[in-house]
């Protein structure tokens, strides 16, 4: 791969075409087998196939091509909250998340072993 391929400014035309071939890569046998495992690339919460978008970890507006080794499946959460952050930002926005998430999770006390209410 060229350098040179990770800077290409998005032109309209290119996105659009870029798009174009996401919807036919959306019915390639490849991308159901993605769907089929059910799980979110980003943060590996279960989805049914129906619920999981693809997602191009390069947004095609920062010039992120429609293939294979750049489209993954999300869950509708992690698509919205990354919608056009570059892969750097959206791995600052992982951890960030994952810290304030374990950080909650150690302030908390202990679940209880039993999910019948206390009488
Ligand atoms: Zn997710």
């Amino acid at each position: 791969m060229n350098i040179d391929d990770l800077f290409i400014a998005a032109d309209p035309d290119g996105v659009q075409r870029e798009r174009l071939k996401a919807k036919e890569l959306k019915r390639s046998p490849w991308w159901k087998g993605q769907l089929g495992r059910g799980r979110c690339h980003y943060c590996g919460v279960g989805c049914h196939p129906g619920e999981l978008t693809m997602d191009h970890v390069t947004p095609l507006i920062r010039g992120g091509k429609t293939s294979k080794s750049n489209c993954v499946p999300a869950c509708m959460t992690c698509n919205q909250e990354k919608r056009h952050l570059s892969t750097i930002q959206w791995q600052s926005h992982l951890e960030q998340k994952k810290l304030a998430l374990s950080a909650l999770a150690a302030a908390s006390p202990p679940a209880p072993d039993r999910a019948e209410p206390q009488g």
